[in-house]
């Protein structure tokens, strides 16, 4: 199977998932979107408002924010690939619970063993908190470890991690904008580097 129709098997499953309680006041499960030959991942938390409704990723105000430093960095969301480690909205925009990021998140997994990306991009603290845990770093949260390139094994694969600041944080905070606007200019320089933009 190519890549494609593998990342399609995995969203039908998702769509239809019912192995959290979040299923229960979905509207629409999010399995993510984007090129199956991306070598770049962003992954985010969990879907919001809009998300939901829609049944795609970043589509609310963060989405906006997200789709502005994209093109500043050379990027779009036909070229990379965009998913969450939660695929469905828990209630009110509530923090994703351990037990629903524990439950989920073997969808990613085969997501990133699907698309073996060379990059994966951690959008706020509970993305990266989750990939640094699958690869044994320690994680002493988002402000410390942004902006910087984390080469680490998850999954049996070598993999190049940057996390950031959370698009949504953007959104009430100057100051993380202009953090996230500084970490996606070292992105954009890095993937120039490497070839791949
Ligand atoms: N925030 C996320 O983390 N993911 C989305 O898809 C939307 C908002
Ligand atoms: Fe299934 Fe994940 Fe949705 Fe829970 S959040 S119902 S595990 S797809």
């Amino acid at each position: 199977m190519s890549k494609r129709e593998l990342l399609d098997v995995i969203a039908a499953e998702v769509v239809v998932c019912r192995k959290c309680r979040l299923w229960k006041t979905r509207k629409n499960a999010v399995p993510g979107e984007g090129d199956p030959n991306s070598q770049i991942m962003f992954i985010g938390e969990a879907s919001g408002y809009w998300e939901d409704v829609k049944g795609k990723p970043f589509v609310g105000a963060a989405g906006n924010f997200l789709d502005t430093l994209l093109s500043e960095a050379n990027l779009s969301r036909q070229n990379v690939f965009i998913g969450n480690i939660v695929k469905c909205r828990p209630p009110k925009n509530r923090e994703p619970q351990p037990n629903e990021i524990n439950t989920c998140t073997p969808y990613l997994e085969r997501q990133i063993q699907t698309i073996q990306p060379k990059i994966i991009v951690t959008l706020g603290n509970y993305s990266t908190s989750y990939v640094f845990s699958k690869a044994n770093i320690p994680f002493n949260g988002i402000t410390q470890a942004h902006g910087e390139f984390h080469k680490i094994s998850i999954l049996d694969m070598r993999v190049t991690v940057f996390p950031t600041f959370h698009p949504a944080a953007s959104l009430y905070s100057a100051r993380y904008k202009e953090r996230l606007i500084q970490d996606f200019r070292t992105l954009k320089h890095e993937l120039a580097q490497e070839g791949l933009i």
